[in-house]
C-alpha cells in the first residue's frame, strides 16, 4: 500500500499521533498552513468525500467533527475560532487521495474559500 496516510495509520512513518480511536487517528500536518494545521482521517482507506457510502459511513464524518473539536480544545483554539475543511478532488484541491479533515486555528484566517 502506498498511501502515505495508511502508512502512519500502519506505523510506518513515524508520526506524532495526537488522538486515536477505532475508526481515526489525527497528527499534525508536514507542511502547516497555520499555528495549528492538524490532519484527521479514518484509519480505514477511503479515498475521497466521494467514497463516502451513506449506509457504511454515515456516522464517519461527525465523529471526525467530534474529534476535531476536542483536539481545538486541548489546541487552546476553541474559543478563538478554526477552520475544518475536506478537499475533494483534484478540482477541491485533494492531493492525498485518503480522505482527511484539516483543522487549521491559531492566527485570524483568511476569508477566501476558494
Ligand atoms: P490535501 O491538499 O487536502 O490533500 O492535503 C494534504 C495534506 O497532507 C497537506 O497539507 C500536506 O502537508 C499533508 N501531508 C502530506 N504528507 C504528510 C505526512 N507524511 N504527515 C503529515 N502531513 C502530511
Ligand atoms: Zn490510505
Amino acid at each position: 500500500m502506498d498511501c502515505i496516510f495508511c502508512q502512519i495509520v500502519a506505523g510506518k512513518v513515524p508520526t506524532e499521533i495526537l488522538y486515536q480511536d477505532e475508526e481515526v487517528i489525527a497528527f499534525r500536518d508536514i507542511n502547516p498552513q497555520a499555528p495549528t494545521h492538524l490532519i484527521i482521517i479514518p484509519k480505514r482507506h477511503i479515498p475521497s468525500l466521494a467514497h463516502l457510502s451513506e449506509k457504511a459511513d454515515s456516522s464517519l464524518i461527525g465523529h471526525m467533527v467530534n474529534v476535531a473539536n476536542q483536539l481545538a480544545q486541548k489546541e487552546g483554539i476553541l474559543e478563538s475560532g478554526y477552520r475544518l475543511a475536506i478537499n475533494c478532488g483534484e478540482w477541491g484541491g485533494q492531493l492525498v487521495p485518503h480522505l482527511h479533515m484539516h483543522l487549521l486555528g491559531g492566527r485570524r484566517l483568511s476569508g477566501k474559500l476558494g
